[in-house]
């Protein structure tokens, strides 16, 4: 049997990543990422080189503009699609094929990531026109942390809350929080799997992770992508009282105040200048005040939401940066770990400036546990569960 061609479809808050992957073969036939969507800077590039202006345009004009330039790398059917699928709730604790229920499921999750599930279903529609003879599948980044035992998942709300109405924390990016812990054991010499990792991705949107032995102890996001961290345009962690003072005091209605702390916080209502990390470090170096505060609290709070991780471990065998954010900028790295000194973490200054662009490496301080920088692939963690989910389908259902 050949190696199998995936089409890995991955609708992030400001991005669409196309990847073609082939089934045992390491890195992508083809990617091609739309970038900075809804903005006039929007703009496609792909691997081999084309880029580009796509000013203005939303997921649904990316995804148009994509699909037929993968069509052009194709040398057989394609096997499958694997659509990175933000919020699964309750309903989905493990990768699915993709039907009209499941669809319906995608849609029902979505005021809990408003964000992200209406652009996961934007692709998932154009994909299903365009590829309708091909199984799609929906790995869903809320599984990887089904694992979290109640006293980490739990909200103190009254039971019914939960019970009834699946108010819980559950938890994003599990996909790469899975893939870059698995790594880091093997770049630790471990087996893949084994240690006791902090893990924080970094993008436009960001969290942190403790991973024990292959599985999620507890993530710094909860029932929906606003908890935990400073973001690139999400607020985070805020006193939960705030919506009623706003309310109270500015006559705000819920709309408003949503898409405040979805949209206008963060690293963007902080500077008052940008969601873009690259931005905020020129305007930094440049002396721009607004950027130096929102640096300083995004790399504090998280720094804090580590230490405050650590006590789901045992130990730990190091801490892991990854994403936009915690692959290409050292200076997030050095300002963060400048605060978790007391557990022992201290970076190597050279190492953590010199890592090229785009490679793994250990960036810690001899005699500090390992830290780790390590380029995410949830292409290829898609790949691989929708591969392995295909095999375990019925003929019947995939005629
Ligand atoms: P998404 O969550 O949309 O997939 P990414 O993982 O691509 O986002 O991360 C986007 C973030 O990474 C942006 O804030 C961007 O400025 C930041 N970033 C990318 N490259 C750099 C760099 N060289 N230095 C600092 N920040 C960077």
């Amino acid at each position: 049997m050949t190696n199998r061609l995936v089409l890995v479809i991955n609708g992030g808050s400001s991005s669409i990543k196309v990847a073609l992957r082939r089934e045992n073969t390491a890195g992508a036939i083809f990617e091609a990422i739309a970038e900075r969507l809804n903005t006039a800077q929007a703009r496609l590039s792909t691997s081999d080189g084309l880029e580009q202006d796509l000013s203005g345009a939303d997921h649904l004009a990316a995804l148009d503009a994509l699909l037929p330039l993968v069509d052009r790398h194709l040398d057989q059917p394609l096997s499958a699609v694997g659509h990175r699928v933000v919020h699964g709730g309750e309903r989905f604790t493990s990768a699915r094929l993709i039907d009209d229920e499941v669809i319906a499921g995608i849609q029902a999750n979505a005021p809990l990531a408003p964000l992200h599930n209406p652009a996961n279903l934007t692709g998932i529609r154009a994909a299903l026109k365009l590829l309708p003879g091909t199984p799609q599948f929906a790995v869903f980044d809320t599984a990887f942390h089904q694992s979290m035992p109640p006293h980490a998942f739990r909200y103190a709300l009254p039971d019914e809350l939960y019970a009834v109405h699946g108010v819980r924390r559950y938890g994003f990016h599990g996909t790469s929080h899975k893939y870059v812990s698995d790594e880091a054991s093997v770049l630790c010499g471990k087996e893949r799997g084994a240690g006791a990792w902090l893990t924080a991705h970094l993008g436009n949107g960001c969290s942190s992770c403790a991973v024990l032995d292959g599985r999620s102890m507890d993530t710094s996001m909860g029932l929906t992508p606003l908890e935990g961290l400073v973001m690139g345009t999400r607020s985070g962690d805020v006193d939960p009282n705030l919506h009623a003072h706003l309310a109270r005091t500015l006559g705000w209605d819920l709309p408003r105040i949503e898409h405040l702390l979805n949209r206008e916080s963060g690293l963007l209502g902080l500077s008052g200048l940008s969601n873009d990390m690259r931005e905020l470090e020129q305007a930094r170096a440049d002396g721009h005040s607004g950027a130096q505060l929102a640096i300083e609290v995004f790399c504090y709070r998280l720094a804090r939401s580590l230490a405050g991780l650590a006590v789901a471990l045992p130990r730990i065998d190091g801490l892991i940066f990854t994403g936009g954010i915690g692959e290409n900028s050292a200076l997030t790295r050095a300002l963060t770990v400048k605060h978790l000194a007391v557990m022992g973490l201290r970076l190597d200054p050279d190492s953590n400036s010199l890592l090229p662009r785009g490679e793994a490496g250990r960036v810690e301080a001899q005699g500090s546990p390992a830290i780790l920088v390590i380029p995410t692939d949830e292409e290829r963690q898609i790949a691989d569960e929708s591969l392995a989910l295909l095999d375990t389908q019925p003929r019947s259902q995939m005629a």
